[in-house]
């Protein structure tokens, strides 16, 4: 089959690999719907993550089983299923604590962006539908596995409660799916903020109430302003930067919670600052498996459309320029047909 490899920075390739096959009996092999590209990706793809050699890319996935292992009892081929990027056994004690990032058998799913793919630990991993879907659901089904995930646990994590003011920091597609996820959990107000007119629009989309569009000094300004000199009771901190988690931390009220899902790369903390601003703080990869079932029910039902944040579609073939599109920022997060 065709698969996507990323030889190096910048330097992404469609090449022929071998099909994936069952190595231990918990795995399963899936025919994938349709795939895609994550910001995260985009890390060693600008060379700020060392790789070594030709990596098999792609983490996020659903489709339908097509053979399982010997030892797995809860999915069947024939199934459509949606996985976290986080392998997970769903049984251990971090599992168990709705930590399944932490599992202790934890694997990082790879290989995704290809027509199949094996999953390790299927029957913890996957989270099967009753029936079938029908084809517009995929791009929402596909969301779940890690950006709405993601950006849910971001949420989770700053303890979004009911009329709560929030702010995201960060308009990626993990920042937008952040918003979403705040108005389901009833935010009373979410302040997105993005300097980008579409990500805006899609922001207000997704439930944003209000936009500032400074960062920096001048944004952690605009964000006292709004709320009256306090504060955000929650802070979703969704790119990952020393800036952006320094605006974040600014951003939120003393006793409020930030909730961190940017891969940090070169951020720092000073102890006694942190001793005396009395800021909650929850990151880490997300479990997502957690949200999994309650996140595929609400699109199945229609309530929530985070597909949305797919901006644009390539074939597999042309994944180098899916990969260049969002480098460059022309696209928020690209679909890949298989
Ligand atoms: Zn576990």
């Amino acid at each position: 089959m065709l698969a996507t490899l990323m030889y190096g920075p910048g330097d992404v390739r469609c090449e022929a690999v071998d099909d994936p096959r069952i190595l231990k009996p918990t795995d399963a092999i899936i025919k994938l719907s349709a795939t895609c590209i994550c910001g995260s990706d985009l890390w060693p793809y600008r060379g700020l993550q060392p790789t070594d050699g030709p990596a098999h890319m792609g983490h996020e996935y659903c489709g339908v089983v097509v053979e399982v292992g010997s030892e797995v009892k809860t999915v069947r081929p024939g199934q459509f299923v949606v996985g976290s990027f986080c392998i997970s056994d769903n049984t251990c004690p971090h599992c168990r604590f709705g930590f399944h990032s932490s599992c202790v058998q934890r694997e990082f799913m790879s290989g995704a962006q290809a027509p199949y793919a094996r999953v390790p630990l299927a029957d913890g991993t996957l989270v099967a539908t009753a029936e079938l879907p029908s084809a517009d659901l995929i791009p929402h089904l596909l969301a779940t596995s890690d950006v709405l995930g993601t950006g849910w646990y971001a949420a989770d994590a700053a303890n979004v409660r009911a009329g709560a003011t929030v702010v995201v920091v960060g308009d990626g597609a993990v920042g937008l799916m952040g918003v979403l996820a705040a108005r389901e959990m009833g935010a009373g107000r979410i302040i997105a903020m993005s300097r980008h007119a579409t990500r805006q629009k899609l922001a207000a989309e997704f439930g944003a109430t209000d936009i500032v569009a400074e960062r920096g000094d001048e944004g952690i300004a605009r964000i006292k302003d709004l709320t009256g000199g306090v504060g955000a009771d929650s802070v979703l901190e969704c790119v990952g930067t020393q800036q952006s988690m320094t605006q974040a931390i600014a951003c939120s009220r003393p006793g409020g919670s930030i909730g961190y899902v940017g891969v940090p790369h070169g951020v720092t903390f000073e102890g006694e600052a942190m001793f005396f601003a009395q800021r909650r703080m929850l990151g880490g990869p997300a479990p997502v498996r957690r949200f999994l079932p309650d996140l595929i029910d609400r699109v199945l039902a229609g309530r929530i459309k985070p597909g949305k944040v797919f901006d644009l579609k390539l074939p597999l073939s042309e994944v180098a320029e899916g990969y260049r599109a969002m480098d460059e920022r022309r696209a928020i997060k690209t679909l890949i047909t298989v």
